[in-house]
């Protein structure tokens, strides 16, 4: 350790509650942030404009939003070993999440923010322009000291236009209230059905024949009239194989169209939740839904989304086509070599054990032999060490004696909140000041009780305090890897490893970020800009020359061969065509069934068929009508559009690594996402040239449960606000 980086200016946080200091926590902030509300309602005068300053009124909650999220209590519930501490958490999180809603309800606190947002200008500029971005010179103009402080007033304004507050009291409000209510409902009732799903389809072995034992002894055994057979349920572990390495055409036929009309009860609960939306935007004064979520979205308009949706699928037409050829003449090939009839239809079922095939034959990669070239700690020293040097970042892992020495209370243990988490101080190097930057936590491992996804969770966020000092952030990375045994290390395969940069970008965009208010801290905003920063560094674990340089055999310390590393490059965009004009089906009937023509068109819409002619007219397959299973990935448009533009020439280029983390990690959410991207590329983003390295721009509503079928998607499931608290990001389940 470099006696440079030795002390932080910053003692970690004490991370040694209990059930009832969590409770006694929680209990005094909710104290806290109504008296901040008390003291905006108290300073101001409504008949007085010279008190209903930015002072008054937005001041004492941003004050209040700076000292809560600099102190993470919500974490216990997803990673603590204790029971119930987890469950206290959980209990107290929701019952704080009630009161900040009644917060925000508080039409006295509204009233005072409405005055400033008219007078100021701001409101005026937005209906002149609704797709204005607020610059710098708008909020000076306004009268604001900064961008980010106007930002945040309108923000608030928004909010509380969504919450209905600018409705007139009676009846619309009441109405208004009354859907609020029953979506939520639906939202709970769907999460109830999915939850209970206990769907599963009976096999007799001869049906599995191209499973592997391993995969066919996990398989429970029948009983009474399901008596030799297999059990083979949805779980991922079970169906994602089945259809992957089952040869019988009828049983993954079967299986199939069981998986996709699971959860009818909910098809007329989605319809209904459509309706709602559609009646409660209308109140709202918008023409649809979509234009209500769209306006604080990058795009803005759904004209623009619709644009790119088409443009995007207009560009991958072509090599789609060519996509289902090459699976149509491996499913040819292999129906005469095994005698079968082939009627020239390539079907939904068959996509997996087709695309594997010629994966195999085409990649012929064995993930276990690549995982011996990523054992987790040289991996993790490989990554930090690429991305410190490109951002101008150093990474100082902590030991047990370290973290003795800067424990407030002196002993290690309790600046951990598990004894096996990796724990690092995160410094600028010195081409950047030599300062610090916050702490970063690993959490490997799976264990009973944590959080089973891949996610990374900003703990504590950054801010200026009032003094003008920084208030530094920490931030942790959960994941779920193997974990080690007896005889080896854990060992990533490269999804993993795509995994682990993913979410350390999401890291990173924490640690370098400045801002004034914690409420636009890194990735806090968490609106469609959040994963572009974190895709765009997966583009390094898809090139051959990184791959080889952060691997590293467990046994002999070899890096892998650059055959190895190349097979892996190519491997990347394997189908993609197809893949994205799949989430591209699902995206398209987002934005049809929440911006319909006119309220009759949505009244008659019939959104099963709908989906199933959207889906066969995209992808070129078939199947029979079912209730579908749309899978949603963010937008990953403009995170290409970055790499290409600053990095597609040379990957470890430290002049762009350095603009890049200053022009758009530090700004997080404290100015407009597409003027922070915009001033990036020097010009608005498009997604030209990047042929089929496109995604999709964000769905509507992220479903709750990845992977769900369309019934079993949430059609309620609202996006988090810039003052709700547990921000996790969570990217996939492991
Ligand atoms: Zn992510």
């Amino acid at each position: 350790m470099t006696g440079m980086y030795d002390n932080p200016p910053q003692p970690p946080r004490l991370r040694n509650h209990t059930p009832e200091s969590v409770t006694a926590a929680f209990e005094a902030w909710a104290d806290k942030h109504r008296a901040a509300l008390d003291a905006i309602v108290a300073n101001v005068n409504l008949s007085d404009p010279q008190t209903v300053t930015f002072e008054n009124v937005m001041r004492p909650q941003l004050e209040f939003e700076n000292q809560k999220f600099s102190h993470n209590l919500r974490f216990y519930q997803h990673v603590s070993e204790n029971s119930d501490l987890r469950e206290t958490t959980r209990k107290m999180a929701k019952w704080y999440d009630n009161i900040w809603t009644d917060m925000n309800m508080r039409e006295d606190v509204f009233r005072a923010r409405e005055v400033l947002y008219h007078r100021s200008g701001l409101a005026a500029s937005r209906k002149q322009n609704p797709a204005r971005y607020i610059t710098e010179d708008i909020a000076k103009n306004a009268g604001f000291e900064d961008a980010e402080s106007a930002i945040a007033l309108e923000e608030e304004w928004k909010e509380a236009i969504r919450l209905g507050l600018g409705l007139p009291s009676k009846p619309q409000r009441d109405r208004f209230n009354q859907i609020q209510k029953r979506v939520e409902t639906i939202k709970s009732e769907f999460k109830n059905h999915h939850a209970s799903d206990k769907g599963c389809n009976w096999f007799i072995p001869a049906e599995l024949d191209g499973m592997d034992n391993d995969n066919i002894d996990q398989l429970a055994k029948g009983t009474g009239k399901n008596e030799g057979r297999l059990k083979v349920t949805f779980d991922p572990s079970h169906y994602d194989i089945f259809l992957r390495d089952v040869k019988n055409s009828e049983a993954r036929k079967r299986m199939w169209t069981a998986m996709e009309n699971k959860c009818p009860e909910n098809v007329p609960l989605f319809k209904e939740a459509m309706l709602l939306r559609d009646e409660a935007a209308r109140l709202l004064g918008y023409p649809d839904h979509a234009t209500l979520r769209i306006e604080s979205r990058m795009a803005k308009t759904p004209r623009a989304v619709n644009n790119l949706l088409n443009d995007l699928r207009t560009r991958l037409a072509p090599l789609a086509t060519k996509e289902l050829n090459q699976l149509l003449q491996a499913k040819k090939k292999d129906c005469e070599t095994r005698n079968l009839p082939f009627d020239g239809s390539f079907y939904y079922w068959d996509w997996a054990f087709y695309a594997s095939k010629i994966s195999k034959q085409e990649h012929d990669l064995d993930n276990k032999k690549v995982a011996e070239y990523f054992p987790i700690d040289s991996a993790i020293t490989g990554m930090l060490r690429l991305f410190g040097g490109l951002f101008g970042i150093v990474f100082v892992r902590l030991a047990a004696e370290d973290l003795e020495r800067i424990s407030p209370t002196g002993v290690s243990e309790d600046v951990m909140y598990h004894r096996d988490t990796i724990m690092l101080s995160v410094w600028n190097d010195e081409s950047e000041g030599n300062d610090f930057l916050g702490y970063l936590y690993i959490d490997a491992h799976p264990r009973e009780g944590k959080y089973r996804h891949v996610a990374n969770f900003p703990l504590e966020l950054g801010h200026q305090r009032t003094d003008g000092t920084r208030f530094y952030p920490s931030t942790a990375i959960v994941c779920n890897f193997p974990a080690p045994t007896k005889d080896k290390p854990s060992l990533l395969d490269h999804e993993h490893v795509v995994d682990l940069f993913h979410e350390l970008g999401h890291g990173i965009h924490s640690l370098v970020s400045r801002t004034r208010f914690s409420r636009h801290h890194g990735t806090a905003g968490k609106r469609d800009f959040v994963e572009a920063p974190s895709q765009m560094l997966e583009n390094w674990t898809w090139r051959a020359e990184y791959i080889k340089r952060i691997s590293k055999h467990y046994l002999t310390g070899e890096q892998m061969s650059d055959d190895m590393a190349e097979r892996i490059a190519a491997s990347r965009h394997f189908l993609q065509a197809l893949r994205n004009l799949r989430q591209l089906s699902s995206a398209i009937f987002d934005m049809e069934v929440h911006s319909p023509k006119s309220r009759a068109a949505l009244e008659n819409m019939d959104f099963t068929k709908r989906y199933n002619e959207l889906r066969n007219e995209l992808t070129g397959m078939k199947g029979p009508e079912a209730i579908g299973e749309p899978i949603y990935h963010r937008s990953n448009t403009y995170s290409y559009d970055m790499f290409y533009y600053a990095f597609a020439k040379d990957p470890m280029d430290k002049s762009q690594g350095h603009r890049f983390r200053h022009t758009v990690l530090e700004k997080g959410a404290s100015q407009d996402e597409m003027l922070i991207l915009e001033q990036f590329l020097g010009r608005k983003p498009t997604p030209d040239a990047f042929g089929m390295e496109l995604g999709l721009v964000e769905p509507m509503e992220e479903p709750l449960l990845k992977g769900s079928s369309f019934a079993g998607r949430d059609p309620a499931i609202e996006e988090g606000t810039s003052s709700e608290e547990d921000s996790a990001i969570k990217d996939r389940p492991s």
